[in-house]
This record gives structure tokens, sequence and C-alpha cells, in this order.
């Protein structure tokens, strides 16, 4: 099967924010840097895959980024209900990739079963390695898993003919990349794997890292899994919806690759 690919913005942080809070050791570390947040919309035929479920108002409020659109409105203006979406990869359990499972109660989830492992786990312990996690997203998960409603894909997967998910370490334990067969070939949706063409086509690292080899080393398997470098899509770079054509408020088509080149490739 060939897939039709969009990715869909529901926030957008600008203020405040600079390089420093997206490459480890930046020679320009007070430069401001603006991130984006996107969820991904799978069609082909009649059937629909949501990769990741953003996060919604109550849980921008509580972490002071608010959102500007909930994710359900952006899939409703691309013609995507709530009950049509049956399946939703999880590429990793961050509040901004699952803070809105609770929004998708029939979906199915697709987890790696490391990122469930790591989630609820001793490493939660830390401060430091919880703060990306909110309890309630990953007790939705558990509670999924207790409907019998996750399917756990170990390593690589298969989803779909032509939408697979292999384990990318690195920034969190269980983190996986969706590979998606469109009309331009394998197009790899990276999520965090690399959060901006930048990481990955110069091999910098993002801060919030749990194995810093096992990042730079995901980075090759982009490179690996994606027919062509133009066809790694970053999780939350503000580029792809400069490079990639619009087909509506907030939406941009991935799967015939980007129209313009990508810097520094
Ligand atoms: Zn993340
Ligand atoms: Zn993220």
């Amino acid at each position: 099967m060939i897939w039709q690919v969009e990715a869909l913005r529901y926030g957008t942080r600008a203020g405040g924010r600079t390089r420093s809070d997206s490459f480890l050791f930046d020679d320009h570390a007070d430069t401001p840097h603006a991130i984006d947040y996107f969820v991904w919309l799978l069609r082909s035929g009649d059937r629909t895959i949501l990769v990741d479920t953003g996060y919604d108002a109550e849980e921008g409020r509580a972490r002071g980024r608010p959102i500007d659109l909930d994710p359900r409105e952006a899939l409703s203006r691309r013609g995507v209900a709530v009950e049509d979406v049956e399946d939703v990869i999880v590429t990793h359990l961050h509040y901004d990739h699952a803070g809105g499972l609770h929004l998708f109660p029939g979906a199915r989830l697709h987890l790696q079963p490391a990122e469930m492992a790591y989630a609820t786990g001793p490493c939660m312990c830390h401060d430091a390695l919880r703060h990306p996690f909110t309890g309630a997203h990953v007790c939705e998960a558990v509670t999924r898993l207790y409907a019998g409603k996750v399917v756990f894909h170990e390593g690589a997967g298969q989803i779909a003919d032509g939408v697979e998910v292999h384990r990318i370490g690195g920034h969190s334990k269980g983190l996986q990349c969706v590979r998606v067969r469109t009309e331009a070939g394998w197009l790899v949706l990276a999520s965090d794997a690399t959060h901006f063409y930048e990481n990955v086509h110069a091999g910098k690292l993002f801060p919030i890292v749990v194995d810093a080899e096992a990042m730079l080393r995901g980075f090759d398997t982009l490179r690996a899994l994606a027919s062509a470098p133009d066809l790694i899509v970053p999780g939350h770079d503000p580029l792809v919806r400069d490079l990639f054509p619009e087909v509506g408020p907030e939406a941009w088509r991935l799967d015939r690759g980007p129209s313009k080149p990508v810097p520094g490739l």
C-alpha cells in the first residue's frame, strides 16, 4: 500500500527558547530557536492511522506551554473524526506525544515494551528523567493495556502494509520512528529521534538524552530507513512548514517529498 502523510501543527513555542534548548555544545547557544509541535496523519484507502496525539489545553496550562489547536480539531479540519482513528502509533510517552491518548478512547495503541517499562520503572524516581512525562498520560497507556487495546512491537514491527515502526534509543528508552511507504519512497517520521533537521544532518545531540551514543547511532538508522535523506521528517522543526506544500490550515503534505531543498543537505 502507498500512504498519504500529513503533518498537523497544533502548537509552537518561541519566546524564551534558545539554541541551547535544542543542541548540546552549540556555538550560538543564546540565539533564539523556536520549536513546533505536530501530530501526523497517515491515510490509505479507508485506513487511518494517527502518529502521536499531541497534548490538550489542560496539559498546556499545567506546563505553561499553551497549544494553538486541540489535536481533535486539527484532525477534524482534515475530515477525520475521533472515531475514525482506530490505531495510534505512540512514538514515545513524553507529554507532547502521549498527552492526548485520552482524547482517542477507542483507539488501539502501538508501543515499544521498552518505553512502557521505562515510564513505569525506577528511572522515573529521578526528577530529571521524569520531567518530560506526565503520570496521567502513562496511566492512560496502562489503562488501555488492561482494556486489551495495546499492541507491543519489540524493536521493529509492522502496523499495516507499508507502515513500520523501528526502535531508536537515545532520547527515551523505547522511542520508535515510523517508516511509511509513499509515492516518493520510504518516508521516515523521525519523531524525537531527530527534533530538528540539524540534529540528524549535523550530528548534534538534543539535550533531553538518556544515552548519547544511542542517539547518534539513531541518526544513522534514520538515514538507513529513508529512501533519501530529505525523506527524514524531524519531529519538531518549523522548517517542515516551509519545505513541504501546505494543504490546509496547519496541515502540510509530506508523502511527495519536500518541494524545496533541505538546508544543510
Ligand atoms: Zn520526546
Ligand atoms: Zn517531542
